[in-house]
C-alpha cells in the first residue's frame, strides 16, 4: 500500500483491526517517508526507527490477540519537550543536548498504554519560546506548504510533521498559542485544552501556570482520538484537575451548531497587522457556520491592548524561574574548565541557552526583582484576573467565541522580526492561556499565496468536546482540513 499516509486516524484504527495492514506495514511506511522526505522539511529531531519498529510488532500481537484499544498500531510523533525515557529530550536547546530523561512524560506514558506507537521527537523553539520555530538549536523547520516560510511555533515540527504526513497526529504544547498558531500556519487542526485537563508532568516548563499539552492532527476527529487517550487527572501534577473525562470522540456531534452563539471581539477585527486575506477567510467560516445555524454576536474584549504585556511579563518571570535549574551541574551543557563553581554556572548557561531564551530570563528576573515586583509582576497578575474577567462575562452571553488564530499566515524564514514584532504576532492567542481556557484551530482557506489560514474557536472552562464537535460538523461541510501540501502528496 503507498497510500497509507492518506487515511484519517478513524481509517487507520479500522484498517489495524480488519488486519487490511499490520502496525509495522503502517509504521515502516512512515519511517520510509520521513527517510525520503524530512530532509527537506526538517521536522524532527530525533527518529526511532528501532524502537518504533518493536512497538509496532507488540501493538501487532495484541491487536491479534483481540486486547487492542481504539488507537493499538496507530503511529505518532511527540515533541521534543515530553520527556521520553532512554530517547533524548531537548526542548530544542544545546543545554539539554545531551538529556536523556530517567522517565516518561505522562502523556508519553498514557500514549504508549494506549499502543501508539512513538516515530520520534519533533522540533520545537527553545523551551517552547516562539513562533517560528527558528530559535531551535538544531536549525528551522520548513512549513510544507511552502519550504522557504516557518511552520509556525513553538510547535512547529508537530505541525510540519503532520501537514506532510510524516506522522498522522503529534502532541504539541501551548503556552501562549503554540499548537493553535503552528496549526494555523500549517492547514492544521489543533486543539489547547482548559489548563489541568493534561498533565504537564514530564513536560520541560516553560512558564508553568500557562502550559498545557494538546493533540495537532488534520481534523477534528483525529484531534479527539488523541484527547481521549492524553486527558485527565495525574496525581503527578498538582494543577492537573480531577474532572470526568469527556468521551471525546462520541460527542463529535453532540453539540448543536443551529443555535449556537458565537461572539465575534469587535475589537480582534480591528487589530493593526490582521492580514486582510486572513481576515477574509475567517469571515468566509463565520458564514458557513451562520449558513449551518449559528448566530453570529458582536462581541467587546476590552482588554484586548493588554494580552501582549501582560503575557510576555507573566511568561519571561515563570520562566526565568523555571530555567534557573540548567546550571551545569546535575544535567545538561557543562562549560570546558570552569575556573570555579560562578564561571561553571555562567559560561554553561551563556553557552547553552540561545539569545531569546537569555532574553525572556533578564526580563523575567527583572520582573521579580526586590524593587520592580509590585510594579510589574504583581501588576500582570492582577491585569491577568480582568482579562479573564473579561472572558467570563463575554460567555454569559454566547457560546463560544470567534478569532483569527493568527493576524498572518506563514512568513518567510529568515524573516528576523524584532522581538516585539514576533510578539505582536501571538495577539490572538495569548489570553486563552492566561484566562486558562480551551480553545481549537481550524483550517478554513489560503491567502494568496496558497498558505493555509486558520480560525479560532475560544470556549469556556472544559468545552473541549463542544469546540471539537463544533469544528467536525465543520469539517463535514467544508474540505480545507483534507487539501494537502505538494510535499505531502508525494508518496515515499
Ligand atoms: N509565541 C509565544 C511565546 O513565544 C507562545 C509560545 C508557546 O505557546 N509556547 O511565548
Amino acid at each position: 500500500m503507498t497510500d497509507l499516509h492518506r487515511l484519517s486516524i478513524r481509517e487507520l484504527a479500522e484498517g489495524l483491526s480488519q488486519a487490511k495492514f499490520s502496525s509495522r506495514e503502517l509504521t515502516e511506511h512512515y519511517l520510509q517517508r520521513i527517510a525520503k522526505l524530512d530532509s527537506q522539511v526538517k521536522s524532527y529531531v530525533t527518529v526511532t526507527p528501532e524502537q518504533a519498529l518493536a512497538e509496532a510488532d507488540a501493538a501487532d500481537a495484541v491487536l491479534k490477540a483481540g486486547n487492542a484499544t481504539a488507537l493499538t498500531g496507530i503511529p505518532l510523533a511527540h515533541k521534543d519537550i515530553f520527556c521520553t525515557k532512554g530517547i533524548k529530550t531537548t526542548a530544542g536547546s544545546r543545554i539539554l543536548d545531551n538529556f536523556i530523561s530517567p522517565y516518561d512524560a505522562t502523556v508519553v506514558e498514557k500514549t504508549k498504554a494506549a499502543g501508539l506507537v512513538t516515530l520520534g521527537k519533533v522540533n520545537m523553539d527553545e523551551f517552547a519560546m516562539g513562533s517560528t520555530s527558528e530559535s531551535s538549536y538544531v536549525g528551522a523547520t520548513s512549513n510544507p506548504w511552502a519550504l522557504d516560510r516557518v511552520p509556525g511555533g513553538s510547535s512547529g515540527g508537530s505541525a510540519a510533521a503532520v501537514a506532510a504526513d510524516l506522522a498522522p497526529f503529534a502532541t504539541g504544547t501551548d503556552t501562549g498559542g503554540s499548537i493553535r498558531q503552528p496549526a494555523s500556519f500549517c492547514g492544521l487542526t489543533g486543539l489547547k485544552p482548559t489548563y489541568g485537563r493534561v498533565s504537564r508532568f514530564g513536560i520541560i516548563a516553560y512558564a508553568s501556570s500557562l502550559d498545557q499539552a494538546g493533540p495537532m492532527a488534520r481534523s477534528a476527529e483525529d484531534c479527539a482520538y488523541l484527547m481521549n487517550v492524553i486527558a485527565g487527572h495525574d496525581a503527578k501534577d498538582s494543577t492537573s484537575v480531577k474532572k470526568e473525562v469527556d468521551d471525546y470522540i462520541a460527542n463529535l456531534n453532540g453539540t448543536s451548531v443551529k443555535g449556537l452563539r458565537i461572539g465575534i471581539p469587535k475589537q480582534y477585527f480591528n487589530v493593526v497587522g490582521l492580514d486582510a486575506d486572513v481576515k477574509a477567510r475567517v469571515e468566509e467560516s463565520l458564514k458557513k457556520l451562520e449558513e449551518m445555524g449559528a448566530t453570529l454576536l458582536e462581541i467587546d474584549l476590552n482588554m484586548t491592548e493588554a494580552y501582549v504585556p501582560t503575557y510576555y511579563l507573566i511568561a519571561p518571570a515563570e520562566a526565568s524561574s523555571n530555567l534557573s535549574r540548567y546550571d551545569g551541574v546535575r544535567y545538561g551543557h557543562r562549560c570546558e574548565n570552569p575556573a570555579d563553581l560562578m564561571d561553571l554556572y555562567k559560561r554553561s548557561r551563556s553557552e547553552g541557552f540561545g539569545p531569546e531564551v537569555q532574553r525572556r530570563i533578564l526580563i523575567g528576573t527583572y520582573a521579580l526583582s526586590a524593587g520592580y515586583y509590585d510594579a510589574y509582576y504583581v501588576k500582570a497578575q492582577k491585569v491577568r484576573r480582568l482579562i479573564q474577567q473579561d472572558f467570563l462575562k463575554a460567555f454569559e452571553n454566547v457560546d463560544v467565541i470567534a478569532a483569527p488564530s493568527a493576524p498572518t499566515t506563514a512568513y518567510k524564514i529568515g524573516a528576523n522580526l524584532s522581538p516585539t514584532e514576533m510578539y505582536l504576532g501571538d495577539i490572538y492567542t495569548l489570553a486563552v492561556n492566561l484566562a486558562g481556557l480551551p480553545a481549537i484551530n481550524a483550517p478554513v482557506g489560503f491567502d494568496k499565496d496558497s498558505l493555509p489560514v486558520g480560525l479560532q474557536l475560544i470556549g469556556n472552562y472544559w468545552s473541549e468536546s463542544q469546540l471539537l464537535s463544533i469544528v467536525h460538523q465543520y469539517q463535514q461541510n467544508t474540505d480545507f482540513h483534507t487539501q494537502r501540501a505538494a510535499i505531502a502528496e508525494e508518496n515515499a
